[in-house]
């Protein structure tokens, strides 16, 4: 069991339990001790084999209200991986002067992650332009939510919308990392970093994902770790 780390979800997560007036309860949450590091109950920590690679690409999570509080959201992975990873609480009539100061920083070009069936076409792009570093904004919320958050953040409008469904690398992304029907933030961050060339970071986001989920199911089944899962092996092997 380590202490969280201080990256930037888990400074979100404080900002957001620091105002909140009664106690977060998660869904089926247990009386289980977690590890503040990783979130998982103490004895399926995996603290200790945590990967994190340098990218030149930046990841901005936008994060609806409760996202940071859930013990299933996905965007601490990111974070716990990409050192260049941004967390900011979206609201409707207000943004944060950090992420648009973020955004307007001439070193970078923020794209838009979001399906391109749902944006202007003209924005709509399926690739990551050489020359300045990416920046991807995830709008780290449920499906309606995100949704909402798309067409309600008049800031995001004037960058161009990364749509995920085109391109070898996503394809063969997207067949490993489907689960149910959907992708979670991680794994969109994951074939974001692909695309701009950051494949050491997207493998080891993956394997970082992979792992926990395993071990967050097995925590929930009250069953043991197994290092030496396919998952487990990919990301050891991955950091040696
Ligand atoms: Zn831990």
């Amino acid at each position: 069991m380590l202490p969280a780390p201080a990256h930037a979800v888990s400074l979100l997560r404080d900002a957001r339990l620091a105002r909140s007036t009664r106690p977060f309860l998660a869904r089926g949450g247990s009386r289980r001790v977690h590890c503040p590091g990783c979130r998982l109950v103490t004895s399926h920590c995996m603290c200790l084999l945590r990967p994190q690679v340098a990218t030149r690409a930046g990841v901005c999570l936008l994060m609806h209200d409760a996202e940071p509080l859930k013990p299933s959201n996905t965007g601490w992975l990111v974070a716990d991986v990409v050192a260049d990873t941004h967390a900011f609480g979206w609201a409707r009539t207000e943004a944060d002067p950090a992420l648009l100061a973020l955004l307007s920083d001439p070193q970078r070009q923020p794209y838009v992650v979001f399906p391109g069936e749902f944006a202007d076409p003209a924005r709509v792009v399926h690739a990551v332009e050489p020359g300045a570093r990416p920046l991807f904004v995830l709008l780290d919320a449920t499906w309606s939510e995100a949704r909402k958050m798309f067409r309600k953040s008049p800031y995001l409008d004037r960058f161009p919308v990364l749509s995920l469904e085109g391109g070898e690398a996503s394809r063969y992304r997207l067949r490993r990392s489907r689960r149910g029907g959907h992708f979670c933030t991680a794994d969109v961050a994951a074939q974001c970093l692909d695309l701009a060339g950051e494949g050491v970071a997207a493998d080891a986001l993956q394997d970082w994902l992979d792992v926990y989920s395993e071990r967050y199911l097995l925590a929930m089944h009250q069953r043991p770790v197994d290092e030496a899962s396919a998952a487990h092996v990919r990301l050891q092997t991955l950091m040696e």
